[in-house]
């Protein structure tokens, strides 16, 4: 049978194999083993269902920057975010690259989905290790079209596209967003100024910038990872703090539509 990551590339396949066996120990890093059975999503709202929908198709013909035009002469896939309309936790990473933007998945409509490349497949794994579904998740980019080469997104193309993440936000109403990247960290935690490296925003909640009650984690991109594989535990021990607080949350949990600040234990 064919394995899960045999279609990715030979070095890839070996980090993600070491990874595998890094959750199958996973008790030695002290993650607990019971899935966090915590009640994702809320409860399902049909309204903010069609209201994301709404925002995928205007995306999907959307040419307010270059990117748009790339995208379409390249015959890719616009890539809006998927997962829950109403997620306790929404994951926002950069912009699509060629397997995000070419993904062949008819439950995807269409579009093409976030994180299904290597980086995806790491990130699928890390959420694993903090009994997180992806699922469970709602997931997104600060850019919705794939940049050419895979390059950063500019700041224009940034600008561009940042309303359709906010409205976004607006409509799932996470309880906390990890935002993975500097991009993502920039755009998201109030006072961070563009051009900011992640690593001065890292290992603390910050408040959205639109709305306080929503708490941004900045984390490095899993990409990273795939360069760096001697940070993983690190990166496991981040994960692991947002575990918790998201676990405590629950459990303090009056009633399941019920907001309520998020902290960290
Ligand atoms: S990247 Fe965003 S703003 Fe630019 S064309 Fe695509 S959807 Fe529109």
């Amino acid at each position: 049978m064919p394995d899960a990551v045999s279609h990715f590339p030979a070095p890839y396949q070996e980090l993600f194999h070491k990874v595998e066996h890094g959750l199958r120990n996973r008790l030695r890093y002290g993650i607990p083993q019971d899935p966090l059975t915590i009640g994702f999503p809320r409860t399902p709202d049909p309204e903010a269902k069609q209201k994301l929908m709404s925002i995928a198709e205007e995306v999907r013909e959307c040419r307010a920057c270059e990117l748009g035009d790339i995208r379409r002469d390249r015959y890719g896939k616009a890539v809006p975010g998927a997962g829950p309309a109403q997620a306790r936790v929404m994951i926002v990473g950069e912009a699509p690259g060629h397997y995000e933007e070419s993904l062949r998945d008819k439950r995807a409509m269409g579009f093409g989905m976030p994180f299904v490349g290597p980086s995806g497949k790491l990130l699928d794994k890390i959420l694993e290790s903090i009994q997180l579904q992806r699922q469970d998740v709602h997931i997104g980019n600060v850019c919705c079209c794939r940049p050419p080469k895979n390059r950063d997104p500019y700041v224009a193309e940034i600008d561009a596209c940042l309303p359709y993440l906010y409205r976004k936000i607006e409509i799932v109403q996470p309880w906390v967003i990890i935002a993975m990247g500097r991009f993502a960290a920039q755009v998201l935690c109030e006072g961070a100024h563009r051009g900011e490296a992640v690593g001065d925003l890292l290992g603390k909640l910050h408040p959205y910038v639109h709305d306080a009650r929503i708490k941004v984690w900045p984390m490095k991109h899993p990409a990273y990872l795939l360069h760096q594989a001697r940070g993983m535990v690190g990166y496991y021990e981040e994960m692991l703090i947002i575990g918790a607080a998201i676990k405590k949350a629950m459990e303090t949990l009056e009633n399941p539509n019920q907001c309520r600040p998020f902290e960290l234990p």
